[in-house]
């Protein structure tokens, strides 16, 4: 259980007044540690602790000079730090109950004291020899005759290879990194990570994508351990999370609803914490998109035909419109997954490349050659656009043919496991008194990878001014049963 405590409040209350007598009593040890241990030398009369004034209320501007009968002398100096003008008071003080505190140094070993500490961290700068940790160690053994607890040095927080700013100026602050990542996400990042290593946190897509999912499959999970220390509310209840990647695509999908869509794919509604999450995440993507996306991150679904569409081939556009039909037809739950399921699935039986395949969705719905993942960009891409970008498209099938067409049947037979069908294809095609005809077999086969596959072997391939159709078909036939079939034959399931 966790329990969080106040300084102000334990000096106020009293509870280190003990402290601060035993440290005050033994100033002169304190000040020999000082120096045999950091070589830093202090005035005879330097007492490690500082009171408010009386006067003017401050506490950075005042020196204590001597300690007895329970009370302290301290002057407020005008120069004594440049941040603030102290009023030239003198005094006499007690400088228990939260009149006054000890440098942190001593403060530490205060609290090792009180609280019984067994472990304690701190930075890996104040853990060098001779620093501030060694002090605090000495004086601890010196004043208090106990062993300091275990250090626990923990390492800086890097932000792309670099350190990050304590206060504004280049790079990032802590105020950027509380205003770009929800606070459990933060907290994560901190205590996900062996202690003694720098904590090494990246705003490039891929490394921040992973971070949140990485939360998810804890939450998923519900590791209590962890959970108990990043939820704000402290309770390891599992919830949902809505994916990083997926919200990185909806947010730059205009008009979208994204908590109706959220919802629509989960298939259920989202209960009040699962709600808050998402609009903090949501809130978290768009900083993410503002401030650190690159070109290649960002996006912009085009409302008319885009003019790289105009580059694609023909198994692309057969390929669009293979898939526009899967698409349309689609139910809401899930729908990533499977259109994730499915995609390689439609672009083999075009046959594409999934290479060129994916290139063809960049190009049609973006106007790019690359893009967000294809079923992330297709699930959260309206319908209707689907509809009118993708079902309109004409295939010439002329073109197509000669495109993915393969002459040489060996190229087929190598490839086969066993042939499931085969059907005939014919094309003819009339205009500046030129007619194309292109005859082939269609073959539908399962590959040597076990996967479904299709071919279209062409049989022939003509462009001419006079062609008997009738009379070529036959010969075609004839050339296929005679010297092609028998090759295939004994494929055939
Ligand atoms: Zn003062």
């Amino acid at each position: 259980m966790l329990k969080i405590y106040r300084l102000r409040d334990i000096y106020r209350s009293g509870q280190f007044n003990e402290a601060i007598d035993t440290i005050l009593s033994n100033a002169d040890k304190v000040r020999e540690i000082y120096l045999k241990v950091s070589n830093s030398k202090k005035p005879d009369n330097w007492y490690p602790f500082q009171v408010v004034c009386e006067k003017c209320g401050k506490l950075g501007t005042t020196v204590v000079t001597d300690y007895s009968d329970g009370l302290v002398e301290y002057e407020c100096k005008k120069n004594l730090v440049s941040w603030a003008e102290g009023c030239g008071h003198k005094g006499r003080i007690s400088p228990f109950n939260g009149n006054g505190k000890l440098p942190w140094k001593l403060e530490w070993t205060a609290k090792w004291h009180d609280f019984k500490i067994d472990i304690e961290g701190a930075g890996a700068d104040h853990c060098t020899r001779g620093g501030s940790r060694d002090v605090a160690n000495g004086c601890f053994r010196e004043i208090f005759r106990e062993n300091p607890p275990i250090n626990a040095p923990y390492g800086f927080f890097l932000i792309n290879g670099l350190k990050m700013s304590s206060s504004k100026g280049l790079g990032f602050s802590a105020r950027d990194m509380a205003d770009f990542l929800p606070p459990e996400i933060l907290r994560y990042v901190m205590i996900n990570n062996q202690i003694k290593r720098p904590v090494e946190f990246s705003v490039d897509a891929n490394k921040i994508i992973k971070l949140f999912n990485d939360y998810d499959k804890i939450l998923q999970s519900g590791k209590k351990e962890i959970l108990e220390l990043t939820e704000v509310d402290g309770s390891s209840e599992p919830y949902f999370g809505a994916n990083f990647q997926l919200l990185i695509t909806l947010i730059q999908i205009p008009n979208l609803d994204i908590n109706k869509e959220i919802e629509s794919r989960l298939g259920r509604e989202l209960r009040e914490k699962e709600l808050k999450s998402l609009n903090s995440r949501i809130a978290s993507a768009k900083y993410w998109l503002k401030h650190y996306a690159t070109e290649e991150d960002k996006f912009e679904l085009q409302n008319s035909t885009p003019p790289l569409m105009e580059t694609l081939t023909e198994a692309q556009k057969r390929f669009l419109k293979d898939l526009g039909s899967f698409l349309i037809n689609l139910d809401e739950k899930n729908k990533e997954d499977v259109i994730k399921n499915n995609i390689y699935e439609i672009a083999r039986k075009v046959p594409i490349s999934a290479t060129d395949a994916f290139q063809a969705i960049y190009k049609s719905l973006l106007n790019k050659e690359y893009g967000p993942k294809v079923w992330t960009l297709l699930s959260a891409v309206p319908k209707k656009l689907i509809k009118d970008r993708f079902l309109t498209i004409d295939v010439d099938e002329v073109a197509f043919l000669r495109e993915v067409g393969v002459k040489d049947i060996n190229s087929v037979v190598e490839n086969t496991k066993n042939i499931k069908s085969i059907s005939n294809i014919k094309v003819v095609k009339s205009g500046d008194g030129f007619s194309d005809y292109i005859f082939a077999k269609k073959i539908d086969f399962i590959n040597k990878k076990g996967r479904d596959e299709v071919a279209f072997l062409i049989i022939s391939d003509l462009k001419d001014e006079n062609i008997d159709f009738e009379e070529q078909e036959k010969k075609d036939e004839k050339f296929w049963k005679e010297n092609l079939y028998p090759l295939l034959k004994d494929l055939i399931k």
